[in-house]
């Protein structure tokens, strides 16, 4: 009997946007995948926000990896923590668990993705939680939620105030997003529904140690967008760099603010696997990567996404967006079938199709080169392309219907209090 062909063995780790995307560019490719992932799901980031602000369910914007994949014949997906990569004997060490500690491959695509860095002051973590997985926007509703109902049983006026003080850090889309979805909450879905407080008296502030908002935006989206978080009742405040946060405060400069809520959507810190491979880091810890997003004295391992930085026509590394962890991905993937055809392999070339971000319920600002969009018609832009991006008919049919139901309603229809311990440890 003749024996099987052994093919070509590719490991992905990581089952977002990048790790994704390579599987699926290997689909027709002679070589068997392996995508590892801690997590059984992949997560749409740019709605995360409104997971953490109640306007959608955590299973709205998320899906199965192992289902997303499900048709693919050439993918297994394991359920597996990667703990470090050994370049030097082409194996995937894997945290303890069931199956094999070692995950042996012939090309490695690495697209674990990057956090958020709290610049030396990991203790503020706890106090200001980030957004990054499901469980924190779920983590950030319940203390959202718990922050009005507390308020509305505090006689002290002075500590109601801090309760209903909401601090985001950081204005990037993330932090311009949550502030706005924040202010929406306060001053239209929970309107009527206290007694002794009233929720749109409700402080929000953005906090930037920067300039302006959205610094990666052109000047006149950004002055749109500032002055669209003042019009909903946001307080935002640029060049303050936070000097410190503890329970319930935080201090910018000489000033402390007393804040029952501080949320934190600054900075980034990679993945610690791209140190692992002991190749050259910038300062965030991603792995600078050859121009094919190869990795310097690690063979047949690529790195790309969030992970990986590379520098862009501007002489600025890419910014950490869904678009350039997809097309690094389909140019990793690209180049592993040119090793295996021992054909040169290409560089790549990043192709800026622009940003959008949202502000508040009608609200958007979209850069796409030439063309800039701001209001009413860029959030209905940011609403289709979001809706068309959703994997899955049923996420797509359920968050249409609840947006629509938002947008006429002015509600947001999760606002639920989760996890029994919730009201005496948050
Ligand atoms: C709240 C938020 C909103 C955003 N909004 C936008 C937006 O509107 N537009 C936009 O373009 N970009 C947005 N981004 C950025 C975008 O999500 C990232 O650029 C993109 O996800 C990068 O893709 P990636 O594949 O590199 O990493 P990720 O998508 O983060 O995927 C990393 C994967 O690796 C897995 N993983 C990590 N470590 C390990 C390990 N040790 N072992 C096994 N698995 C591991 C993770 O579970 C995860 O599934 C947003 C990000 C956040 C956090």
């Amino acid at each position: 009997m003749k024996d099987a062909v052994r093919l070509p063995h590719v490991v992905i780790i990581g089952g977002g946007f990048g790790g994704l995307q390579a599987a699926k560019a290997l689909a027709h490719a002679p070589v068997q995948v392996t995508l590892l992932d801690r997590r059984n799901h992949h997560v749409f980031t740019p709605l995360l926000y409104q997971v953490a602000t109640a306007g959608l369910s955590p299973g709205d914007i998320a899906s199965p990896i192992r289902w997303i994949l499900r048709k693919q014949a050439n993918v297994a997906v394991q359920l597996a923590e990667v703990q470090g990569i050994d370049a030097g004997r082409r194996v995937v060490r894997l945290t303890s668990g069931p199956g094999d500690a070692e995950v042996p491959y012939d090309h490695l695509i690495v697209a674990t993705g990057a956090t958020h860095a709290y610049f030396g002051h990991d203790e503020w973590e706890h106090v200001a939680p980030g957004l990054k997985t499901l469980e924190d926007a779920l983590r950030i509703r319940r203390r959202v939620l718990l922050a009005f109902e507390r308020a509305e049983r505090e006689t002290d006026p002075a500590a109601q105030r801090r309760l209903l003080t909401f601090v985001v850090v950081g204005a990037g889309p993330t932090g311009v997003e949550l502030a706005g979805a924040l202010a929406e909450i306060s001053r239209h879905a929970l309107q009527s529904d206290f007694r002794a407080i009233a929720p749109e008296t409700a402080r929000i502030i953005l906090i930037e140690a920067g300039s302006s908002v959205l610094s990666a935006y052109p000047d006149d989206l950004r002055a749109f967008a500032r002055r669209a978080l003042e019009q909903l009742g946001v307080s935002v405040w640029t060049g303050s760099p936070v000097t410190s946060i503890g329970p319930g405060r935080l201090q910018v400069g000489a000033e402390t603010i007393d804040a029952g809520t501080i949320l934190w959507a600054a900075g980034i810190a990679a993945s610690p696997l791209g140190a692992s491979l002991g190749a050259p880091i910038d300062r965030a810890g991603r792995v600078i990567v050859n121009p094919d997003l190869s990795v310097p004295g690690a063979p047949n391992v690529y790195v790309v996404g969030d992970l990986a930085t590379v520098t862009g026509p501007n002489g600025r590394p890419l910014p950490g967006v869904i678009q350039v962890a997809l097309q690094q991905a389909e140019c990793a993937a690209k180049n592993i079938l040119h090793v295996l055809k021992n054909e040169t392999t290409a560089t790549f070339v990043y192709d800026d199709l622009g940003n959008m971000a949202t502000i508040g319920r009608n609200s958007a600002v979209c850069d796409l080169g030439r063309i800039r969009l701001k209001g009413f018609v860029a959030w209905l832009a940011w609403v289709f392309l979001h809706v068309y991006k959703l994997i899955g008919f049923r996420n797509r049919l359920s968050v249409m219907t609840q947006w629509a139901f938002s947008y006429v309603s002015y509600q947001r229809s999760v606002r639920l209090i989760t996890n029994d311990s919730a009201i005496d440890s948050e």
